[in-house]
């Protein structure tokens, strides 16, 4: 038997189409992980590996909490489920209240899901009703950024910027794009860079372009993710936030990665210092320990929906989702939140974010990388590519990464690195030694 199947028969590994996984090769060797404590899976060949990207950056309390465990045992044994639409359960309500003290002022309405791609969803179809709402029902056209990531729904690949995640699935809604924000005189930037905010003015055109009266939201990351790590350009968000104002468009912030303490701080918004109109959550709600997402809304919108909701017996936003605000999750959220808050994680990552940005720098001259980014406790690389083979070297880095007891991410032709903000400063010592050795390893055809 070979122990990397986990007991698995073939017949059971084929069965399951992986999601953003080559199957084929991972069938042929697959990575299974068994088990989680802190910052370290267990593989199913038994071996202990570092958790580099804090599951798919949504565990960055470690992994296997006690606390959450218990929390969720105890709301599966006092009310398991209660349905989501009419009737409600008395933890979504409490949850909703502590959420809103994680956002900037002001954005104090929260609506539930169960996903990064549920809260794109729903923060377009918010934007797109609200000026229906408000009598400005042309207001439809969505603007996104080229290399953004929004999840994988319909609305979030027309607004996502990354070709392989939607050309498959044309038609896409009615969106337009600005511009990344990688520039080259920006390579091997230290955290946010300098130059690029005029970049925000490219909005200007896409207005001038379409027209304001057609244009209802401008939804970006504040950092670019899956991108690869891409901050800001000082200034950036702030003028988009001037440009929204100035022609009546929504600013939404995709803060699936970076709330809840990824940037050191409660929300990039805060870091950032740029308050959006609707700011998405998900992932680290819940420490990845239940599926959920919140979208925290200003309340100004909300209170047109009220105001312009008829009767109120009626609906006044025709969506929701079974699992909208599950109890189990709450309950999940509401553990993560105190753990957050308790364990001071947010000053944690920050004082980790400096370790992270001084050692990752440090990579700088080696063979393949072209650009080292940084911000908060993330970071990406650009790895040069293979002639005819564009995404073949970050791959294989990552096989290697692993194959030394390190799960890193890779992307597009980026490798990424988030590790738990509960990890040590040699942890992340020991991460980076073992990057710069696997990369020098594929360099040289190894
Ligand atoms: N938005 C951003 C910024 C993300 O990084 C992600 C996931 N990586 C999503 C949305 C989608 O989240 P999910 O996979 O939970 O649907």
């Amino acid at each position: 038997m070979n122990d990397k199947l986990a007991g698995l028969s073939q017949a059971q590994l084929d069965t399951h189409w992986m999601p953003y996984t080559g199957n084929r090769q991972f069938k042929r060797d697959p990575r299974i992980i068994t088990a989680a404590k802190g910052c370290y899976y267990t593989s199913a060949d038994g071996r202990q590996i570092f958790d580099g990207l804090s599951g798919l950056w949504n565990c960055g309390a470690g992994h296997n909490r006690r606390e959450i465990a218990e929390a969720i045992k105890q709301q599966l044994i006092t009310l398991d489920y209660a349905p989501a639409f009419q009737f409600a359960h008395p933890k979504s309500f409490e949850l909703a209240e502590r959420i809103t003290h994680f956002m900037p002022a002001g954005l104090n309405r929260i609506f539930f899901t169960n996903s990064g791609s549920e809260s794109t969803e729903t923060s377009l179809k918010i934007a797109r009703a609200y000026w229906r709402k408000r009598g400005l029902p042309g207001k439809t056209k969505l603007i996104g950024r080229i290399n953004g990531y929004h999840g994988v729904n319909f609305g979030g690949i027309s607004v996502g910027g990354i070709g392989a995640n939607r050309s498959l699935f044309g038609p896409a809604l009615d969106a337009d794009h600005l511009s990344h924000t990688l520039l080259p005189e920006n390579r091997f930037c230290q955290g946010q860079p300098q130059q690029g905010a005029h970049l925000a003015n490219e909005l200007l055109e896409l207005i001038a372009l379409h027209d304001p009266n057609n244009i209802a939201a401008v939804i970006v990351e504040p950092m670019a993710g899956s991108a690869g790590v891409l901050p800001p350009p000082e200034g950036y968000l702030q003028r988009l936030r001037e440009i929204c104002d100035q022609h009546q468009i929504l600013l939404i912030f995709d803060e699936v990665i970076t709330a809840f303490g990824r940037m050191g701080t409660a929300s990039g918004a805060e870091l950032f210092g740029v308050v959006p109109d609707i700011l998405n959550t998900a992932k680290q709600l819940t420490n990845g320990n239940i599926p959920m997402g919140a979208v925290a809304v200003r309340q100004g919108i909300y209170d047109t929906f009220m105001e312009q909701g008829g009767p109120d017996y009626q609906l006044e936003l025709a969506h929701g989702y079974t699992y909208s605000a599950h109890p189990v999750a709450c309950a999940a959220a509401l553990a993560t939140i105190s753990i957050l808050e308790q364990e001071n994680l947010f000053q944690r990552a920050s004082e980790l974010a400096y370790v992270l940005e001084e050692t990752i720098h440090q990579l700088r001259g080696l063979a393949l990388i072209s650009d080292i980014r940084n911000c908060g406790l993330a970071a990406g690389l650009t790895i040069e590519s293979a002639p005819g083979e564009p995404l073949l070297r970050p791959f294989r880095i990552a096989m290697k990464m692993w194959n030394k007891g390190f799960y890193i991410r890779y992307g597009g032709d980026t490798v990424q690195l988030g590790m738990p903000f509960i990890s040590t400063s040699e942890e992340i010592d020991g991460l980076v030694n073992a990057l710069a050795e696997s990369i020098l390893e594929v360099a040289n055809g190894q």
